[in-house]
């Protein structure tokens, strides 16, 4: 499919060196790290040296400089060897682009330089919180100023790489004391909390149903002082810098359900030709065609919405949220019908993790809950058009 399109040489290259990178050091031990639930230390070095932990971040902030259609490229590539690699390498891309957009040239060279050379290991974003996900803006999480440093309480939930993040770009609201609070987005601010800080647990690991070689953690805070200088933008405008990640970060993670979608559909077509019931292959019968027709149609259909959306960022728009928005909706709704169809051309063995559908499918289910579910990409679809 994407050879059909124009790319440039840039983002041709981008595409071809992932490609190769994922298939041969990713997809191999794929399964294997999934089975044990273990993080890819070694992958986020490599990820790094090849310049795909700031794909879009500038050259002279220590990223690749290469475009949005670059990093959909690669995103994709990776989560069609492994959708855990794949969502590690977008949260550090999240971070990373947040930092080279609002972060000062001292916090720049501190953060963002030795943490895209693979000097820090990985980063997390961090802003859901036990009670508020989808409502995002409610979040708890308190900071009071206390001379050279804010003090932060509160805890963040589902955070990805949070365990070994070493650092955290995390969201927490200004305030003057002990409550009542302002509400909405207001005093929302973007502060970086480093390892080690005395006071942080980032201990407690959840245990998923997919992506389990993906750590995700929650993150607790005990009167951390983070000191002034870790403020990223100004005091109060925290809120703006996580919604203009998201734009950017829904488009990546409407590729990583491409990668999946990908991967389940050559799956399920290799699956079908081998596999012989009433005298002939199944890739000889009507219903498993009609099911891998449909699916490459609904794979084409997410190709096209994910690369218009990056296609938008690419020409500079600023924001791009209702084009972002239908990438994410339908890439990933449409992936949970491919893997749901080519795990059952696999019958039974689809079930049981001989064969790869088994991860791919506990792997998709997720894209449609994080970076905003299905329902919020609806609502922010439904209001930009309402009001467009
Ligand atoms: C594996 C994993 C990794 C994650 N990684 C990160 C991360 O790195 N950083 C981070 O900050 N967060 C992360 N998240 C959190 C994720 O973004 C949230 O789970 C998600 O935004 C949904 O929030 P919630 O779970 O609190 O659900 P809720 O907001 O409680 O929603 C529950 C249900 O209600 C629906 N709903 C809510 N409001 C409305 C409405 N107005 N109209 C219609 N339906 C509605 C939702 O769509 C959903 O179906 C991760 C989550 C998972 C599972």
């Amino acid at each position: 499919m994407l050879s059909d399109f124009a790319l440039s040489d840039e983002q041709r290259f981008v595409w071809e060196t992932t490609a190769r990178f994922a298939q041969e050091r990713v997809a191999p031990d794929a399964a294997r790290r999934d089975h044990e639930h273990r993080f890819p230390f070694d992958l986020v070095s490599e990820l790094a040296q090849l310049g795909l932990l700031g794909v879009k971040v500038p050259v002279d902030d220590g990223g690749s400089g290469a475009d949005m259609t670059s990093y959909v490229l690669s995103i994709s590539e990776v989560a069609r060897a492994c959708a855990s690699t794949a969502v590690t390498m977008a949260v550090s891309n999240l971070v990373a682009d947040i930092l080279s957009r609002f972060a000062s040239p001292a916090q720049k060279q501190r953060w963002l330089v030795p943490f895209l050379a693979g000097k820090m290991g990985p980063a997390s974003f961090a802003l859901s919180e036990p009670s508020s996900g989808s409502d995002a803006a409610a979040l708890r999480m308190s900071a009071v100023k206390d001379g050279d440093a804010y003090v932060l309480n509160g805890s963040k939930q589902w955070i990805t790489n949070g365990t070994h993040a070493s650092f955290h770009l995390l969201f927490a609201r200004v305030v003057d004391g002990p409550g009542p609070h302002p509400t909405g987005s207001k005093g929302i601010t973007c502060f970086i909390v480093e390892r080690g800080a005395k006071g942080l647990d980032a201990g407690t690991e959840e245990k998923k149903m997919g992506l389990r070689s993906s750590n995700t953690a929650q993150l607790h805070l005990t009167d951390v002082r983070v000191p002034l200088a870790n403020v990223i933008g100004e005091v109060g405008k925290g809120y703006a810098i996580a919604l203009s990640g998201l734009d950017t970060g829904r488009i990546g993670i409407a590729a990583q359900a491409l990668g999946i979608m990908e991967a389940a559909l050559a799956e399920g077509v290799r699956y079908a030709k081998e596999r012989k019931a009433f005298g002939k292959a199944l890739s000889e019968q009507q219903a498993t065609q009609f099911a891998i027709a449909d699916s490459r149609c609904e794979l084409e259909q997410a190709w096209l919405l994910t690369l218009r959306a990056a296609a938008d960022r690419d020409r500079g728009a600023e924001r791009t949220a209702k084009a972002s928005s239908m990438a994410k909706l339908f890439a990933t709704e449409a992936c949970g019908r491919v893997v749901d169809r080519m795990l059952q051309i696999h019958g039974g063995y689809g079930y049981v993790e001989d064969y790869p559908i088994e991860r791919l499918y506990r792997d998709a289910r997720v894209t449609r809950i994080y970076e905003g579910t299905s329902e919020v990409q609806r609502l922010v679809i439904a209001r930009e058009v309402l009001t467009g």
